[in-house]
């Protein structure tokens, strides 16, 4: 095949883009370095049977009509609403707290009487159905609001976050903390968005049928850093002037040997633990917000329905720094002022070449759900066939 767009990675930035370009009669070619397809999303069946996502659980929702019906094309879907409990030390053990922080969460922590009137404190200040982030339930002044702010930060954010980011929850980007509000409401779902659910038979299907097309090849086992070339505006590929585009989602600094330096990431260590049961935990994820060195467990079978009697498998996450080692991943972007002025180094670079674009989660260093990566796909890749 002749090829008029390389794409790099096969994530659902590559894949996205892959298939409307290739439905627009372009000629496609993905380099992707793992021997699988997928990026973060891959999911597959580990040796006892059950199907696990590799690179951590995933749980698609979104309010993007336009992006579900898209990904609709290429699976059925299960009906999945995902609910989070941290499990926290107890008198008696340990006890299971709905997270995000909600009213159910409210009357464990303080009974029913101190709660109700805490309750109606926070509905006379934020609105029922409201959420409110924790770093701005903090700024309350009112005596009893401000000692449920400590009592949230200690139990659910402080330790969890340490793990996760190496600081503080007020130390990192608002926008983090963000993402898991307190939420004045009886809800228990860990989102609220109007479509969620699992791919029916997995992400990875998903993914082969979306690259199933005559006008792409797909190129596993393939380090697209060793093969392409940008130098004084100009794009190689094996060695030959390339003038079509590419779309490039892996690292925006590797792209350019680091030359400015690496940009940070904080990366996971994952590890899975199998046993003889046929449910290891009560819900998808137990968050552990007060103790343990890992932020949280996930048992596959409630996120993907698998129905496998008497074996069950666990992963437990346990982050740290990203060393730039080869055998690990950049998960992760850190956002503040310094890796916004570091990126913006290299997206200036990337700027030299008209027909090179970043695209995902690495390549934009942001930290984007699966369905922002679809819209920004969806968007470049018909901004590219107009
Ligand atoms: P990726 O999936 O990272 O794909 C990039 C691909 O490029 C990779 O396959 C990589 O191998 C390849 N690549 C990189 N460099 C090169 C190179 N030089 N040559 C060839 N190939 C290369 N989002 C949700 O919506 N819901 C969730 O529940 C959720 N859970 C998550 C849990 C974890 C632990 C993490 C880390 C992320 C989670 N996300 C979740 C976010 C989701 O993973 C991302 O939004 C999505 O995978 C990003 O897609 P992408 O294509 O940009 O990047
Ligand atoms: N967080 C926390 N305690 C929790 C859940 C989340 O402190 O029980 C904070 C933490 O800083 C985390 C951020 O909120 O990094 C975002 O959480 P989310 O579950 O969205 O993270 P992801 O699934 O993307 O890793």
């Amino acid at each position: 095949m002749d090829y008029n767009t390389i794409i790099v990675g096969a994530g659902f930035a590559g894949a996205v883009t892959a298939r409307v370009l290739a439905e627009a009669g372009h000629h496609v070619l993905v380099l992707e370095k793992h021997d699988h397809i997928g990026g973060n999303a891959y999911d597959c069946l580990n040796d006892a049977g059950i199907l696990i996502h590799q690179y951590g659980p995933h749980i698609f929702h979104t309010n993007d009509k336009d992006v579900y019906e898209f990904l609709s094309r290429f699976t059925p879907w299960r009906d999945y609403q995902h609910e989070v409990v941290a499990s926290i030390p107890a008198e008696n053990g340990r006890a299971q707290m709905p997270v995000p922080f909600n009213l159910r969460s409210l009357r464990q922590a303080y009974g029913e009487e101190k709660a109700a009137r805490l309750q109606q404190k926070l509905i006379d200040t934020y609105g029922m159905e409201k959420k409110v982030t924790i770093l701005q339930l903090r700024e309350n002044t009112d005596p009893e609001l401000s000692e449920l702010a400590q009592y949230v930060y200690d139990h659910v954010f402080v330790r969890y976050t340490m793990k996760q980011w190496g600081q503080k929850p007020e130390e990192i980007d608002p926008a983090v903390t963000a993402r898991v509000p307190v939420f004045i409401s009886e809800d228990c779902r860990y989102f609220q968005d109007t479509y969620q659910g699992m791919p029916l038979n997995g992400y990875t299907p998903l993914f082969a049928s979306m690259l199933e097309h005559e006008n792409i090849e797909v190129r596993t086992g393939a380090n697209a850093n060793t093969v392409l070339t940008f130098h004084d505006g100009k794009i190689t590929f094996d060695g030959r002037e390339f003038t079509g585009d590419v779309i490039y989602s892996g690292p925006a600094d590797e792209l350019f040997d680091c030359c400015y330096g690496r940009l940070p990431y904080r990366t996971l260590d994952f590890r899975f633990e199998t046993y003889n049961e046929d449910f290891f935990q009560t819900h998808g994820t137990v968050n552990y917000t007060m103790d343990e060195d890992y932020t949280r467990i996930t048992e596959f079978k409630h996120l993907t329905g698998q129905e496998k009697p008497g074996v069950t498998t666990i992963m437990k996450e346990y982050p740290r720094a990203y060393t730039g080692a080869s055998d690990e991943i950049p998960y992760y972007a850190i956002a503040n002022d310094e890796t916004a002025a570091l990126y913006a180094k290299y997206a200036d670079k990337a700027a030299e070449f008209p027909k090179l674009h970043l695209l995902g989660r690495l390549a934009e260093y942001r930290y984007y759900n699966m369905d922002a990566i679809v819209a920004g796909a969806l968007k470049l890749s018909r901004d590219l066939v107009k």
